[in-house]
């Protein structure tokens, strides 16, 4: 999408008319509720659900046309696309990587290189579809030559994927990779091979910090010991 779709007067005012609409949704549920009506607490939740879910979608696009073709870093210079990030806005799982690479930054869409089909895996063999989980980075532009991001970097985009997780407020992030742990934990110093396995919190957030797929590209006889971080995910999920 060009720049000035994203941000044309007719995206903002389409906007504005979901969230007035989901706004008078959720007054007429409450109101209903409080007057006391017994059969219509089931059917609220779910038309609740449904305009909660409506309403994250809303979020996450004005957070999108927000970003715009952002040139606040230095990573715009050499980046082709800004790779926001995609899944369901009310996933229960959210992953999140350190930045795109060369296949994001072409396709707009995270991990969908090589890390990105062995990511698709895991979330298959933990049962749910790539679909069902949301995927994003800590910085949303490809570094030049696949360079980690640097602090200045992180700190001018950090801002956006922590208001991506608290729209779609999932029930556990897996972040993989030592940066996406180191920025989400603010631990500068962590080794990621002292603390994957173990849960985190991200405000209120348990965090499973894990091995980025491009490393147990480089180094396969490790993917075990994601696939025990992960299971440990799905068995916290479980519980709850
Ligand atoms: S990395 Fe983030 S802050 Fe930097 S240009 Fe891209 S979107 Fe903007």
């Amino acid at each position: 999408m060009g720049r000035e779709m994203k941000n044309s007067p007719a995206l903002r005012e389409e906007g504005i008319r979901n969230a007035d609409f989901l706004h008078d949704i959720k007054s007429a549920l409450e109101f209903y509720r409080e007057l006391g009506f017994e059969r219509l607490p089931l059917r609220m939740q779910k038309m609740n659900h449904a305009a909660d879910s409506m309403s994250k979608d809303a979020a996450l696009k004005a957070l999108r046309e927000e970003i715009g073709d952002c040139t606040r870093c230095k990573l715009s210079r050499e980046r082709r696309n800004v790779v926001f990030g995609e899944g369901n806005s009310d996933a229960s799982l959210m992953f999140i990587g350190e930045a795109p690479g060369r296949e994001e930054d072409l396709q707009a869409r995270p991990f969908v290189g090589d890390a990105g089909t062995l990511l698709t895996r895991l979330i298959e063999k933990m049962g749910f579809k790539r679909e069902d989980v949301y995927i994003a980075n800590i910085v949303k532009c490809r570094p030049p030559q696949n360079r980690d991001p640097e602090a200045d970097e992180i700190g001018i985009c950090r801002g956006f994927v922590e208001r991506q997780i608290g729209i779609i407020k999932p029930r556990v992030i897996m972040s993989l990779g030592r940066i996406s742990a180191m920025t989400l934990t603010g631990d500068v110093k962590l080794k990621i091979t002292a603390i994957r396995g173990s849960f985190l919190d991200y405000k209120g957030i348990p965090l499973m910090p894990t091995f980025h797929p491009a490393y147990l590209i480089r180094n396969p006889r490790d993917k075990w010991l994601t696939w025990t971080d992960a299971q440990r995910v799905l068995k916290l999920l479980r519980d709850e």
